[in-house]
């Protein structure tokens, strides 16, 4: 997983531009899980968060007023999170193949969903839900042939 990572050219690139200006920073904070104290990297922060620009990582990093967690921290909390949602409502079902869907099925599925995005489209009957990303290909398929 961390080699796949790696051989991403962009990702590179924002590793480039964030040691850069991590270097112009005169007060780069040093950061520690804040459940379970371990030290954290900057740079596994960025890979995590991608869909940000270094810059934006850095001043989140920066900023006094976010807490962060590490990864099996964060595995935790999101756990926790789940649990949650699925007290509300413990099942659903694909709506392609009618397999039954408990939450940690779902959200492992669409992992790229925040725990937000997650917990709305679950509660919400008018959202359709699916058990995999071909599942739902396929369905939206066969209702385009049938309009
Ligand atoms: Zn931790
Ligand atoms: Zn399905």
């Amino acid at each position: 997983m961390f080699y796949k990572k790696l051989n991403n050219s962009d990702l590179w690139k924002k590793i480039q531009t964030l040691r850069d200006l991590i270097k112009e920073q005169n007060n780069f904070k040093k950061r520690v899980c804040w459940k379970c104290k371990k030290d954290l990297n900057i740079f596994d922060f960025l890979s995590d968060n991608l869909e940000y620009t270094a810059g934006y990582i850095l001043n989140l990093w920066q900023n006094k007023l976010f807490e962060f967690h590490c990864c099996s921290c964060f595995k935790y909390l999101k756990r926790e999170e789940l649990e949650k949602i699925e007290r509300e409502l413990k099942s659903r079902t694909c709506l392609n193949c009618n397999k039954i869907l408990d939450i940690f099925a779902f959200s492992k599925e669409y992992d790229a969903l925040k725990i937000k995005e997650i917990e709305e489209t679950w509660l919400n009957p008018e959202f359709n839900i699916f058990c995999s990303r071909l599942c739902e290909k396929l369905y939206y398929k066969k209702r385009k042939k049938r309009n």
